[in-house]
């Protein structure tokens, strides 16, 4: 089985005694690419997913800051997202968006953010990976209004609304995510959305370390299970874990332009202009 996980945050604590380990079972499971999302604490370490795309060629990394922590943003924590956008394994801007359930930080704040973050990701021609819990409504007429024109399209990550609004999402240039929590028992209503959605249109992911799935449901979560969402998208469609798997890579692949299997090694954190130029060419593959 290939398996892509589109959504991890293996910089966490939770991975501070085994993150070795935990990335060689990930191999040993099949994920031969992983999306580290690189929002890591907030704004005080705006990298955290670097120093993963350096040291492994399967790994390619976000930054961003996620909308819990929009009050602390200032205008500097910004200018630092567009410097590390730049580099070469920087593949999407994220995760950002509109968090109405914790309501960490005042909801006019995360809008502007919000916004202000579309802009930068737009400027850096990257896709964005959208969090969005309790909030569709203003998300996704955010993203219609500002996202939307730019064609740049991005992930509606750990979905977890109604058909209809996938669907508006995809026509936006979105794929939808699944993460663990489409494995449990109540969630029937995200299985109704992923067996109608088109299998071009999906993507897998843990979220890890948090929402393992059923099997693991409680524990941490690590990338080795995002196999268990593909069994589950696979059992909700008719298809086998392995279509699934290979469905989901193609889709992630398409999204970033990514070349057919594996990466080569990266280049330093030393990255130019130049070499900017060369990687986000308008068409054609990244090459990393
Ligand atoms: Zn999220
Ligand atoms: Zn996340």
């Amino acid at each position: 089985m290939e398996l892509i996980d589109s959504h991890a945050h293996i910089d966490f604590p939770q991975f501070a005694e085994d993150r070795e380990a935990m990335l060689d079972r990930a191999r040993a499971a099949g994920v031969t690419t992983l999306l580290a999302i690189g929002t890591g604490p907030g704004p005080e370490k705006l990298d955290s997913a670097i120093p993963f795309v350096e040291q492994y060629d399967w790994i390619v990394a976000t930054v961003g800051i996620h909308p819990h922590e929009a009050k602390e943003v200032k205008p500097a924590h910004l200018e630092e997202l567009s410097r590390l956008a730049k580099h070469p394994k920087v593949i999407a801007w994220g995760e950002i968006g509109l968090d109405y359930f914790y309501d960490h930080s005042p909801r006019e704040v995360q809008q502007k953010v919000f916004r202000e973050q579309m802009a930068l990701a737009e400027q850096a021609k990257l896709p964005i990976i959208i969090h969005c819990r309790d909030a569709w409504a203003d998300c996704l007429d955010m993203l219609e209004q500002f996202w939307k024109p730019t064609g740049l399209g991005g992930i509606l990550h750990c979905f977890s609304s109604t058909l209809e609004d996938a669907r508006r999402g995809i026509e936006m240039g979105f794929l939808i995510s699944f993460a663990g929590n489409s494995t449990y028992p109540k969630a029937q209503n995200l299985r109704d959305v992923a067996r109608a959605l088109p299998l071009e249109k999906l993507l897998i992911e843990t979220d890890s370390p948090y929402l393992a799935p059923q099997p693991f449901r409680g524990k941490r979560n690590e990338p080795a299970y995002v196999a268990e969402v593909a069994r589950t998208l696979a059992s909700v469609r008719n298809l086998s874990p392995d279509e699934v798997a290979a469905a989901t890579a193609d889709n992630f692949r398409r999204l970033f332009r990514l070349p057919g299997r594996r990466f080569p090694r990266s280049s330093s954190l030393e990255f130019d202009a130049a070499q900017e130029e060369g990687h986000r060419a308008a068409d054609g593959e990244r090459d990393f």
